[in-house]
């Protein structure tokens, strides 16, 4: 059993809400596994990451739910090549090109000024729907804006062996290893420890 692992691992966040989705899977001795396997999984997913523009977006009907978990699925691979072509800053393939450019028109913003009664002013956006996976749209905005404004040398894949998941160093050094002290980082740590240990115990 790999105990709770997984699941600690797929609730873990990153910043940015691209890369919270792209990293819904991981690698397990046991085998992948994904947070968006089923259409139940997707959704609880999205219940818990609220990503913006959810409440507005959010399919009821189960025919639209399936659509929006197929559609998930595969903008997660388009996804995970525009990180690819941004961290080896190669040109992005037309298929990705053409699924992402999809996938932002499936949702229409507009935007409202709203005034408080201390002087505070904030813009809010509201989101309509114009497909069924329409709640992917604003991913896709986070994504391109990560694509944008994040270093490509400070955009990288966990080094960790079972891991795949990708995050931005915003470390000083940028030398960053992996995307998360709190798990990876830690096995990491844990199996130098004890390739150490072995290796002077075996030695007296
Ligand atoms: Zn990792």
């Amino acid at each position: 059993m790999t105990g709770n692992f997984p699941q600690v691992v797929l609730r873990e966040r990153f910043d940015w809400i691209a890369l919270d989705f792209v990293n819904t899977t991981v690698l397990t001795r046991s085998g992948t596994v994904d947070a968006l396997e089923t259409a139940t999984q997707f959704f609880a997913w999205m219940e818990r990451a609220t990503p913006p523009g959810w409440r507005d977006l959010r399919p009821e009907g189960l025919p639209d739910r399936r659509t929006l978990h197929v559609e998930a699925v595969h903008l997660r691979m388009a996804m995970d090549r525009l990180l690819e072509a941004r961290a080896a800053r190669s040109s992005v393939d037309q298929a990705t090109v053409h699924a992402l450019q999809r996938a932002i028109g499936w949702a229409r913003t507009s935007r409202d000024l709203e005034v408080g009664a201390h002087g505070t002013v904030a813009i809010t956006t509201r989101y309509e729907a114009v497909h069924p996976a329409a709640a992917l749209a604003p991913i896709v905005d986070d994504a391109i804006r990560l694509v944008a404004s994040a270093d490509p040398a400070r955009l990288r894949r966990c080094r960790a062996d079972a891991c795949l998941r990708w995050f931005v160093d915003t470390s000083k050094g940028g030398r960053r290893a992996w995307c998360s002290m709190t798990t990876c980082g830690n096995r990491a740590k844990a199996t130098r420890y004890r390739a150490r240990h072995e290796r002077q115990g075996g030695a007296a």
